[in-house]
């Protein structure tokens, strides 16, 4: 008979069933639903089902499972009011990040979610990268950091990206099985399209991610076309030779029916040149993509720099030559070490550009 306690945030009522009955416990799937109802979707601190709270149900519950968050030690607003960093530490002690971002509806937010402790990527542009990879969060950690910044939003929470520390893909399965706690009608309830899971594009992962047939959006940083620029900006994912990964993220076209996005992280003087547009034509061919195109966030004084808006426009004349949608994303919190590519578990006292 399983000891180990139950982390109650990373189950689905399935699963909950399953838990339970493992450690002798008899928990009936409606039953299950009301649990996790009450932790996960209401947030509250009782396991006790609202509508039939079986004595004997609660006492094991209280015995064999866990429903703990990890503990936020820090809230930073950015200075425009659009996000605000969330700094947690887990139970062994190590830090690790969320933010609540704004959207354009009014009053409603999304949250951009860690999945490691840092990240074995080592991406050139980004802070995270420069830590290392300590560990992967499990998912009862993601769900915890999930649920506490959704808690304290003043608005509504209708969606959730996975673009915080850490690659995804690299912690392949706690991902997928957050992903699908977060669209649980007991479990987070957001809608299975509102939820991103943003990679470099591992290429066995975006295989099994097509194959598997996951509902959640998808985009791929691509970031440069050309192999030996891929390969410095983003080490680890450019050790792929660009065929294999092309044939791969077409693999994933397939099966997600034009919903193939790759984002950009625009860099002066690197990636908005002319070779990128004719190696996007080499190297995607006939590929059906839409391109999302980011400012880069490279915290270091003599770090890469952002494209000004007329090199922008240059480049989008040029994106354009390749007729596929082009969309600009803008990201928020720069000021606080918030946006992409700056999370590096820092507290507001240590926010300083190095
Ligand atoms: S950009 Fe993403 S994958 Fe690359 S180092 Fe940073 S966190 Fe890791």
């Amino acid at each position: 008979m399983s000891t180990a306690k139950i982390p109650l945030l990373a189950q689905r009522p399935e699963t909950l069933v399953e838990a339970l009955a493992a450690r002798g416990v008899v928990c009936s799937l409606r039953e299950a639903r009301q649990v996790l109802s009450r932790v996960i979707s209401d947030g509250a601190d009782d396991p006790t089902p609202k509508m039939s709270p079986r004595k004997a149900l609660v006492t094991a519950l209280r015995e064999h499972a866990d429903w703990s968050r990890p503990e936020v030690i820090e809230r930073v607003p950015d200075g425009e009011g659009k996000s605000v960093r969330y700094l947690f530490r887990l139970r062994d002690g190590l830090l690790v990040e969320s933010v609540r971002i704004g959207l354009l509806k009014p009053d409603c937010y999304t949250v951009c979610l860690s999945s490691q402790v840092g990240c074995a990527m080592a991406c050139d542009f980004c802070a995270t990268g420069r830590l290392g990879l300590t560990r992967n969060l499990t998912p009862e950690e993601i769900l915890g950091t999930f649920l506490t910044v959704r808690d304290e939003t003043p608005g509504r929470v209708t969606g959730a990206v996975f673009m915080g520390q850490g690659e995804p893909f690299h912690s392949f399965d706690a991902v997928i099985q957050s992903a699908y706690v977060l669209c649980n009608p007991a479990g987070g309830r957001i809608a299975q399209e509102a939820v991103t899971i943003s990679t470099v594009g591992l290429v066995p992962q975006l295989r099994r991610y097509a194959r598997e047939g996951h509902p959640f959006k998808l985009i791929v940083s691509l970031t440069s076309a050309v192999p030996e620029r891929r390969a410095k900006l983003l080490p680890v994912a450019g050790r792929t030779d660009m065929p294999e990964l092309v044939a791969a993220l077409r693999e994933y076209a397939a099966v997600a029916k034009g919903r193939l996005t790759l984002a950009w992280v625009l860099i002066r003087g690197v990636n908005d040149g002319e070779d990128e547009i004719a190696a996007l034509r080499a190297e995607l061919g006939d590929l059906p993509y839409q391109i999302n195109l980011i400012d880069v966030n490279d915290a270091r004084p003599d770090g890469y720099a952002r494209v000004s808006e007329a090199e922008l426009s240059a480049f989008i004349e040029r994106l354009q030559t390749l007729k596929v949608p082009i969309v600009r994303r803008y990201s928020v919190g720069r000021d606080k070490h918030s946006a992409c590519g700056m999370l590096a578990a820092t507290r507001s006292a240590e926010v300083v550009e190095t």
